[in-house]
């Protein structure tokens, strides 16, 4: 036998006995963003190496460590999205999203790609819900996004989730920030690794941000943001904060926050949990005002964040969140001999047209096996067709709870076994 081909490593298969819990997350996900005036944006799987390159940073560990870069045949280097907002950038300038009207709100749901070290809530594919806001400088959008995502949590019942938020300034606050931090970690260049001593001067701050444990240590005493924040940046962070407040959610202010993007500004946000390990960060997120501007546009303000799913997923495991089991089948219709088959298939297409689930064999199993298969999908009701029933022209359908049986003419069988379902859920309502 020829080998199995497998997977490749850092991906994972949602199989269809799961795939129910990612459904229902996109639809609360969908139903959360519909709510606040989010339309969906879909971009390619792919874009144009130097989008990442100036959108996301060349200075960022995406861009200089886990990006999926090749060339095509056409010598053109494309890379695979190791993220969602460069592209829904792109796409807004390149469809002159401005014109309709600003701000535009909008939002997405897609796989990502990064080259890291696969673990528990780090893989190599794996997705992102992420809302953008484009063109608005305005505290309230700030607080909007993540009313947005607070509420996500809620909906799903996840309380120990915290909101950490901070600001990193704009550039005219940096620079000067930028200095203090040069000075702080030059004293440390013999102990930093080789990425950080490259950061030391083109982006300090990036320093904050590495993960390698010696780097992390000398960056938790070193000086913080928030303490050199100009007039403006410090006044639309209070106000950040008054609206967080005054829609009842809550944040602790981390100064160490920086966010691994470089075109964030102000205001930078992490939903944080303690529960699934060391990948704790589930959502995180930020104000780029110069994005835009970096991508050749006009100014425009902007902000937006991503969740990870998979993270989400863990977090929801760990909480011991139920995720519903959605409906498999409202009715099975087993049949014994080659008439019965041939009506059961019309039956079943008749009850899907009238809106109800249906299924019968189409394996050509014997009837033991097939009703043994109802119970194993779960059926609501089932019924039987042998060459009895075909002839004249009536059945069953039984109940596979109650047990409980109702003669149907197979004339207007769909009707009938409607009116059967319904009767059984008002009996259930009821308590009957
Ligand atoms: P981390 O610090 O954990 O590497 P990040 O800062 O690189 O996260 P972002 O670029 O902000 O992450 O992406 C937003 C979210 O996407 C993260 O908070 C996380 O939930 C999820 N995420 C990022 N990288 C991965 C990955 N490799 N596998 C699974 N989820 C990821
Ligand atoms: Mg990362």
């Amino acid at each position: 036998m020829a080998d199995i081909i497998r997977k490749i490593k850092g991906t994972e298969d949602i199989m269809p006995k799961d795939s129910y819990r990612w459904i229902f997350l996109e639809d609360i996900m969908r139903r959360q963003a519909n709510a606040y005036g989010y339309k969906e944006v879909r971009t390619p799987v792919f874009e144009q190496t130097s989008l990442f390159a100036r959108g996301v940073g060349e200075t960022t560990d995406v861009v200089q460590k886990e990006m999926y870069t090749f060339s095509t045949k056409g010598d053109e280097s494309i890379t695979l999205r190791p993220e969602g907002t460069a592209g829904a950038a792109r796409a807004f300038l390149e469809h002159s999203v401005q014109n309709d009207g600003l701000p535009s709100k909008q939002y997405y749901l897609t796989t990502c790609y990064r080259y890291e070290k696969p673990q528990a809530g780090r893989q190599r594919e794996f997705h992102q819900f992420g809302i953008e806001v484009f063109g608005t400088q305005n505290p309230s959008a700030d607080a909007e996004v993540i009313s947005l995502v607070n509420g996500l949590f809620e909906i799903l019942g996840l309380s120990k989730i915290r909101l950490e938020i901070n600001s990193i300034g704009c550039p005219k606050c940096r620079s000067k920030y930028h200095e203090k931090l040069r000075e702080y970690f030059s004293q440390y260049k013999d102990k930093l690794c080789d990425t950080c001593l490259g950061r030391l001067e083109r982006n300090p701050m990036r320093i904050i941000d590495c993960k390698s444990p010696v780097c992390s240590e000398i960056a938790k005493d070193a000086p913080k943001m928030i303490d050199f924040l100009c007039e403006e940046c410090s006044q639309h962070f209070e106000k950040v904060k008054s609206y967080l407040d005054i829609a009842g959610v809550k944040y602790e202010v981390n100064p160490t926050i920086v966010r691994g993007l470089d075109y964030y500004t102000k205001t930078v946000f992490e939903f944080v949990s303690d529960n699934i390990g060391a990948q704790g960060t589930v959502c995180g997120g930020g104000r780029y005002d110069g994005l835009i501007e970096e991508l050749g546009g006009q100014h425009t303000p902007s902000l937006g964040c991503a969740m990870g799913i998979e993270r989400l997923l863990l977090l929801i495991e760990s909480s011991g969140v139920e995720i519903p089991k959605p409906d498999t089948c409202d009715l099975y219709i087993a049949s014994m001999g080659e008439n019965a088959s041939l009506k059961a298939f019309a039956l079943a297409e008749e009850v899907r047209k009238s809106g109800l689930s249906a299924q019968c064999d189409i394996v050509g199993r014997g009837l033991r096996p097939q009703m043994k298969f109802a119970d194993k999908i779960g059926a609501k009701f089932s019924v039987v067709l042998g060459d009895n029933e075909i002839e004249e022209n009536k059945a069953e359908v039984k109940n596979m709870e109650t047990g409980e049986k109702t003669p149907v003419s197979l004339t207007d069988f769909a009707k009938e076994f409607e009116d059967i379902m319904i009767n059984a859920q008002t009996q259930r309502i009821a308590g009957i």
